[in-house]
């Protein structure tokens, strides 16, 4: 039985690396897979997943109009697939999300999602709300905050490293202007409106 399926993490946890590795995996046994990635992730060029440690793979598009459970039945259709991969799932719409679940129950196919449990604001992405409710398996990817405590959270920097927690549920692209720390210190962060409870005297790496 196919399984609905989302891996979620602050950012940097290395979730597309963990994508493009079982996307491999399928096709080193000869089978097909769908990689989709959200079309306002443009970091790497249009219809591309990339890792931080230098695999790629072509990924399809999609944005919220994108009928999801209808192109990827018209693409089993043609040729068999085995796997449908999402990364940036977080982006996802309600109905998108209902539309994987629909691939898994009626096509029989895995949807493996991929994405950020909440923005900066410490609030859930409308993908990730829908996936934590309805996946079948949910997959924590750790990375650590500069204390060594799991992150959890992500902070966004302004264009003079300050913290905020105000504003739009905007994009989130690079590394440059967020940080992913535990939840102790985003709160410090937040409240003092520095770094300086995470990383004392020092600069960050990034
Ligand atoms: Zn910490």
């Amino acid at each position: 039985m196919a399984q609905l399926y989302f891996y979620y993490s602050a950012m940097n946890a290395g979730k597309s690396t963990a994508l493009l590795q079982s996307s491999y995996n399928y096709q080193e046994r000869g089978m097909r897979t769908l990689v989709y990635t959200a079309e306002i992730d443009d970091r790497f060029g249009a219809g591309t997943v990339s890792s931080r440690i230098g695999l790629s793979s072509p990924a399809l598009l999609y944005n919220a109009e994108t009928s999801l459970y209808r192109d990827i039945a018209s693409e089993h259709a043609a040729q068999a697939i085995h796997c449908v991969l999402v990364d940036e799932s977080q982006f996802l719409t309600r109905e998108q999300v209902k539309a994987l679940s629909d691939v898994v129950d009626n096509l029989d196919i895995p949807v493996l999602c991929y994405g950020l449990r909440t923005d900066f604001r410490g609030e859930l992405f409308t993908g990730s709300q829908y996936l934590l409710a309805w996946a079948d398996k949910l997959v924590e990817l750790k990375t650590i905050c500069h204390c060594g405590r799991k992150a959890s959270m992500v902070l966004r920097l302004d264009s003079e490293g300050k913290p905020f927690s105000e504003g739009e549920q905007v994009v989130i692209g690079g590394n440059e202007r967020y940080i992913s720390v535990c939840r102790k210190h985003y709160k410090q962060a937040i409240e003092q409106g520095s770094l300086q409870a995470i990383y004392g005297a020092q600069t960050p790496l990034n």
